[in-house]
């Protein structure tokens, strides 16, 4: 098999896509694949797809070029796509075409739920970010402030600022050199992790006022209508870091948040504390992510969804002796 160096010395036209509703770690190893590869081949074609790029990532180098959609009717056929932080492919998105379309293909991630759906697969469930996979992969004497900036910002995202179970000794030894890149780390910290928008912070609020505790105080569940996100002129990226504050609530083993995206269409974001797989629930409604933090889609009115959703959770955590009943 070729290796994935060879593979990029002999594209001429390199596409990279990352995952629907695109995260800090996302768009970070996107624009790090994207800086790194012009800068080692100046001549070659290398285009990013995302459905969009938050307002407060629009720092990063090359971001402007990112395209939303695919460009003419003619699909562009790249020699060499790599589909990154996509546990599946259709988490592609519009981009997926394009990964069908291309010469060769490699998929980079760290999902657990991967199932290595590309020519070349680089996946590593016990890393904290698909930055941290993909700085192990790429030569080190190309890294300087704005590559490191980009990598930086993946695993922080990822990690929740390292403090995520996610974050191992070699997270850590890594960011220790991204830093030394002058990465402007505590700005990027505060200005792309903990800043919220007021709107952000309102949603918030509405989310943790409306939330309820199920299975004796052992999951938090919170939803958030389609018409509620219509009113404050919302969109889904609005509400990262929800699920997360939902999560810290003392007690808790289990914090789920459901947002209506459809007519009968419900996104579900899961976090665990502690034993529960919340990516094997995700997995029963076709979805993925990881042990501790993981998604899905699921069809029906929100009360099935209720339902369904912590009837496995309450599997579990009877199977781990944690409920009285
Ligand atoms: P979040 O709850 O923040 O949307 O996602 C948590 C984790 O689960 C992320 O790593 C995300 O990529 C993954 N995830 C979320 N939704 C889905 C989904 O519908 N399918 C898959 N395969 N993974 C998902
Ligand atoms: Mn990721």
């Amino acid at each position: 098999m070729r290796t994935i160096f060879e593979s990029m010395e002999h594209a001429a036209a390199i596409g990279i896509g990352g995952h629907v509703r695109p995260d800090g770690d996302c768009v970070g190893s996107c624009l790090a694949l994207c800086y790194y590869l012009k800068k080692k081949y100046p001549n070659k074609k290398v285009d990013v797809y995302l459905e969009y790029v938050q307002d407060e990532f629009l720092f990063l180098p090359n971001s402007s070029l990112v395209k939303q959609t695919i460009d003419g009717s003619e699909k562009p056929v790249y020699d060499l796509f790599f589909a990154l932080d996509s546990g599946d492919l259709d988490r592609l998105g519009f981009s997926e075409p394009l990964f069908h379309n291309a010469g060769r293909t490699v998929n980079i991630d760290h999902h657990i739920t991967n199932q290595g759906f590309a020519d070349i697969n680089f996946i590593k469930p016990e890393a904290s970010s698909t930055c941290e996979v993909l700085m192990d992969l790429l030569e080190r004497d190309l890294l300087d402030t704005d590559l490191a900036t980009c990598l930086y910002l993946g695993m922080i995202h990822d990690t929740g600022v390292f403090k995520h179970s996610n974050t191992t000794r070699h997270t850590m030894e890594l960011a220790a050199v991204l830093i030394s890149y002058d990465v402007p780390f505590s700005k990027i910290i505060d200005e792309t992790f903990y800043q919220k928008t007021y709107l952000q912070n309102q949603i918030l609020g509405r989310c943790l006022l409306e939330s309820f505790m199920v299975l004796e105080g052992k999951c938090v569940v919170s939803y958030v209508k389609k018409e509620t996100m219509d009113f404050y002129g919302a969109g889904s990226k609005d509400l990262d870091g929800v699920v997360d504050q939902l999560r810290v609530t003392k007690g808790v083993e289990v914090a789920i948040l459901i947002h209506e995206t459809g007519p009968l269409v419900h996104k579900v974001s899961m976090r665990s504390n502690h034993d529960v797989d919340v990516s094997a629930v995700a997995k029963q409604y076709g979805g993925g992510g990881h042990v501790k933090a993981a998604g899905c889609t699921v069809y029906g009115t929100i009360y099935d969804v209720i339902n369904n959703i912590t009837v496995h959770i309450e599997e579990q955590l009877k199977k781990l002796d944690t409920l009285r009943s």
